[in-house]
């Protein structure tokens, strides 16, 4: 018996959830539910999180979390309940197959059955916004090498335990050389410790082009956050219904399962909706406690049902579907297939496919970091590169010299180019001039020349190597 954390949201999610346990506990699964509240009740309370702090007793007491969709309420000062889920519990890892059921479930991709594992706490998503000048505002990419070798590993992982051939990595480090570098230096790191599984990486945007256009050339894809996000729901999508798709949102020690869809508030109450979502979700949660027969047999009466064409009225079609439903005759019906497999579908076989244990981070010994050079961000609102690095060369301390300015990373002085279009937000780069050299002191009188001249800084990067190795991109043209 594993005691799970529920949660029913709102909008469609009770009528799924009580659908979903329904299934499972019909299949054999031995779990017991402690429920909580979450989302539209509790926001609207006064809590901006959308939690209470009990709740989250319980869901770390528990560790597993089954949870359906929750409706954030419009306006600001609400906090999105997911991310701040996967943030608090460390879910790195988020899971989401997508399986097409041709041909009983319309798609373009008849052969497609792919997997996205997505980085899930970092990257864009660590949400570090700041507004700098008046026209510009910028968000912190944060990529880190910890968040990139627990990803990674987890996929390779993953194939292995499922028997998948091949892990596919999309980054864009042919522009991002640091952060989206890094994801894919780890990538290639860590393939090397699985010979037995293919590996490749494709640049993001002809990756995302072939996986949309021939799905079926991909099994196992990791990504970092933000392409994660996209792309898993373009998968979901293109198999036919994004109501098909559960994920798993997995961490070191708690784990959350759920749908991919929201509450959907328009079908709420009316005994509408699709409960395979949450169904998938729940089953990749048997699987993870260790019920990996339970889950079987829920994955195989659910086929098994979809091919005797009994759906719900999102994936029903005249001339494949034979049966329309609601949320609860669907539920009866997969409860009527249990113990029976799919006889056009490929039936499922999960001999063991528990919760991956996966190896502990370990930090490595630090570099030799050394402090090379300097970006002083200046906000300044006129429009000849050539009058700010005159102004700026002023404010030059102890041979740590003016080198380069770039305007949104291209570089406009020395040698720019007239037709570039400059904002008011710029980048002046300093290195200290041969036989010199630069420390954080020197930083400071830089500063405070600036503050003496009346130069607005708005922040300052600085500008290291690691081992010898430079820490820092180029500026665009230089
Ligand atoms: P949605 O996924 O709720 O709905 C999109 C469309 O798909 C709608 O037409 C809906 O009727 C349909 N649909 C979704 N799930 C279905 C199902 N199981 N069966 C049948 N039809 C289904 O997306 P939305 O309308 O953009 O968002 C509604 C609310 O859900 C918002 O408040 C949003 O914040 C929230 N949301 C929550 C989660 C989550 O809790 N994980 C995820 C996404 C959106």
């Amino acid at each position: 018996m594993t005691k799970i954390t529920v949660a029913k949201g709102d909008g469609i999610g009770p009528e799924i959830m009580d659908a979903t346990l329904e299934i499972i506990l019909a299949a054999g699964a031995k779990i017991e539910i402690e429920e909580i509240e979450v989302g539209e009740k509790v926001y609207l309370a006064g809590n901006t999180a959308g939690i209470a702090s009990e709740s989250w007793d319980t869901i770390r007491r528990n560790k597993i979390f089954l949870k359906a969709p929750i409706t954030t309420p419009q306006g600001g000062g609400y906090k999105s309940l997911n991310v701040t889920t996967r943030k608090f519990l460390g879910l790195y890892s988020n899971v989401r197959p997508c399986m097409s059921l041709h041909p009983f479930v319309s798609t373009k991709h008849p052969i497609m059955d792919i997997v996205i594992v997505r980085e899930n706490e970092e990257d864009l998503y660590a949400g570090i916004e700041h507004q700098q000048t008046d026209e510009v505002v910028q968000c912190l990419k944060l990529i880190s090498r910890p968040g990139c070798e627990k990803i990674v590993r987890y996929a390779f992982e993953y194939a292995k335990q499922q028997n998948r051939k091949k892990v596919t990595c999309f980054t864009k480090d042919n522009i991002m050389k640091q952060t989206d570098g890094l994801f894919h230096q780890v990538f290639d790191e860590i393939a090397k410790e699985y010979p037995e599984i293919e590996n490749e990486h494709w640049i993001i945007d002809i990756g995302a082009a072939k996986m949309a256009d021939t799905p079926e050339a991909f099994d196992v894809i990791v990504m970092p956050n933000l392409y994660g996000d996209v792309l898993s729901d373009v998968a979901a999508q293109i198999t036919g219904s994004v109501g098909l798709a559960g994920s798993a949102n997995i961490g070191e020690e708690c784990s959350m399962f759920e749908a991919i869809h929201g509450s959907a508030p328009r079908r709420a109450g009316q005994n509408l909706a699709n409960p395979s979502g949450l169904l998938q979700g729940a089953i990749m949660m048997l699987n993870h406690i260790g019920q990996s027969e339970v889950a079987e047999r829920v994955q195989n009466a659910w086929l098994k049902t979809i091919e005797e064409g009994t759906h719900t009225y999102d994936i029903f079609k005249e001339g494949i579907s034979k049966t329309k439903v609601g949320t609860k005759e669907f539920a009866k019906a997969v409860i009527a297939n249990i113990g029976q497999k799919p006889s056009i579908l490929k039936p499922v076989l999960y001999a063991n496919n528990k919760a991956l244990n996966l190896p502990k981070y370990i930090r490595r010994p630090a570099a030799n970091k050394q402090l090379v050079g300097v970006d002083v961000f200046v906000h300044w609102s006129g429009n000849n590169p050539d009058e700010l690095a005159e102004k700026i060369k002023r404010i030059e301390y102890n041979g740590v010299k003016l080198t380069m300015i770039t305007n949104r990373g291209i570089k406009v002085w020395p040698d720019g180019f007239k037709e570039t279009f400059c904002t008011d937000h710029w980048r002046c780069r300093f290195k200290p001039t041969e036989g010199n050299q630069v420390n954080k002191a020197n930083i400071i009188e830089l500063l405070k020349n600036a503050l003496d001249a009346n130069i607005d800084t708005i922040k300052t990067e600085n500008l290291y190597e690691f081992d010898g190795k430079s820490g820092y991109s180029l500026g665009q043209g230089q």
